[in-house]
């Protein structure tokens, strides 16, 4: 079986990437991949793991690199006995978040025969991202996001595809925002030049309407990943 292709989605908290990861990996065949959703997941069970979690999570600290490893390969590895032939790469949204989470990437990848065909970077202002993820609602469900202003749902406060109620993420505070975006600008922006020197990078203008940005992704993609077979 030939190595897998996947892309890495990069930009600071409220640009966009679960929005138009949603959108996109359908599209390019493409298996959505979020650290976040993985460790919401998690915290509704009730184990130690689970607490440990959240006691960073809640804070918007990082969780520990090991533990966030080991869940994405955890995630990775479903993929593989699930889907086996199906499965051309995933679109990672929200790793890696720092250079040992990008060098350990490398290896994880290297060892799997497996390659980062782009790196996309969502380009918004930070007043646009305050804006937005103070707006955020998401589905504890299906983990679909909305927006009361920008994005809202067909009915207020309904999931559009379970019919869940919505919810504000419980690290979408003042506090908590400011110190994720600070954790991005000092941790994960640098990853970009790491990226950049191996010309994977592709700027996009995240400040656009939902469908624009969509297809400016799609446009820039569709040459390193493809139709889906
Ligand atoms: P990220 O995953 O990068 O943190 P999200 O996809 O969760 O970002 O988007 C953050 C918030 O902004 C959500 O409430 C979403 O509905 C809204 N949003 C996403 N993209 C846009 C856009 N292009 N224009 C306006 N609002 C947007
Ligand atoms: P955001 O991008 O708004 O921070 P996410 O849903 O991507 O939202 O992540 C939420 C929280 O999950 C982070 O604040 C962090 O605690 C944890 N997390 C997600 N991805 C990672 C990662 N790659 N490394 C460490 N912690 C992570
Ligand atoms: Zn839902």
């Amino acid at each position: 079986m030939a190595g897998r292709c996947h892309v890495v989605l990069i930009g600071p908290q409220g640009s966009g990437k679960g929005t138009q990861a949603a959108r996109i990996a359908p599209r390019l065949g493409l298996v959505h991949v979020a650290t976040g959703d993985l460790f919401r997941q998690l915290m509704t069970r009730d184990d130690e793991l689970a607490r440990e979690v959240r006691s960073y999570y809640d804070r918007g600290v990082l969780v520990p690199d090991d533990v966030t490893l080991r869940v994405l390969l955890q995630r990775l590895d479903e993929l593989e006995r699930e889907t086996s032939d199906s499965f051309r790469g995933a679109l990672l949204d929200g790793y890696p978040r720092n250079r040992a989470q990008a060098e350990a990437l490398d290896e994880v990848l290297r060892d799997r025969g497996d390659e980062i065909a782009a790196v996309v970077h969502l380009v918004v202002p930070r007043a646009v991202l305050i804006e937005r993820l103070s707006g955020r609602l998401i589905c504890p469900q299906c983990g679909a996001t909305y927006h009361v202003r920008f994005s809202p749902p067909k009915t207020p406060g309904r999931c559009d595809h379970c019919g869940s109620a919505l919810v504000q993420r419980s690290d979408d505070t003042p506090e908590a925002i400011a110190r994720r975006l600070e954790t991005y600008e000092q941790q994960t922006e640098p990853l970009l030049e790491y990226y950049r020197a191996r010309g994977l990078v592709v700027d996009i203008d995240g400040n656009q309407p939902i469908e624009v940005v969509t297809e400016a992704i799609y446009a820039a993609l569709e040459p390193h990943v493809g139709d889906p077979v």
